[in-house]
């Protein structure tokens, strides 16, 4: 799978101005994040800009498109009223992959960021409809409210942001994240997962037999830990 990942404005477009940074710095901070932990999961990444310079809103598709991806994801800051606040997550009118796409970013962006939620909108932005895969467009928050401005400048909302955009489009790809499981040593949680499972229902006969017989334990260890890397 590839996925194109498009950092708002850039070069002599700043995006919205905010009192102490613009728009494309979020958006390229953000971006670069995204692209390193779809990296990081061996998904395959497309930036339209990797660095401050500018692009056409044209040139950003045709990236998308001759490059093959997949999924397209445009990331933003909004700008309105002092007092406005919030993430919204857009998509072309009528597109019922690209809202998927849309509603499952804005949904982990809300989880991880608490930032207020706008929902997921339709506009005919270029982007979403010059782009032949499904695609979404982001916005963060609003970079006019001082202190959204304030949290979206910093590390740990950048890193809880882009980790939100990862789940999304994983969710949305079907990808599913695998915990490593903890290997189960104690007796007693031994006894305890053969009895979740259903092989045992005697846990206090269990907890005796495997604790004076070691070669029980052994034996009861290895196949708790096969049945629980199968599922
Ligand atoms: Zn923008």
């Amino acid at each position: 799978m590839k996925v194109c990942i498009d950092a708002g404005h850039g070069g002599k477009d700043s995006g919205a101005v905010g009192a102490k940074v613009t728009e494309k710095w979020i958006a390229l901070d953000v971006a670069n994040r995204v692209a390193t932990k779809l990296q990081n999961s061996g998904i395959e990444v497309v930036m339209t800009r990797d660095s401050d310079y500018f692009v056409e809103l044209a040139d950003r598709a045709t990236i998308s498109n001759n490059t093959g991806a997949d999924i397209f994801v445009s990331i933003h800051c909004n700008s309105a009223s002092e007092s406005a606040t919030g993430t919204e997550v857009w998509n072309y009118p009528g597109a019922a992959e690209d809202k998927r796409l849309a509603q499952s970013i804005l949904d982990k962006l809300i989880v991880r960021t608490g930032f207020r939620n706008r929902g997921v909108k339709e506009e005919n932005f270029a982007v979403l409809r010059l782009t032949k895969c499904p695609a979404a467009l982001v916005e963060l928050g609003f970079i006019s409210n001082l202190q959204e401005e304030q949290t979206m400048m910093g590390f740990d909302y950048q890193d809880q942001a882009s980790t939100a955009i990862v789940e999304g489009i994983k969710e949305f790809a079907g990808i599913r994240e695998v915990e490593p499981l903890q290997e189960l040593e104690t007796v007693n949680d031994i006894v305890w997962e053969l009895a979740n499972i259903g092989i045992i229902t005697d846990k206090d006969l269990w907890l005796k037999k495997l604790q004076e017989d070691s070669n029980s334990y052994w034996l009861a260890r290895k196949c708790v830990n096969y049945i629980r890397g199968k599922q």
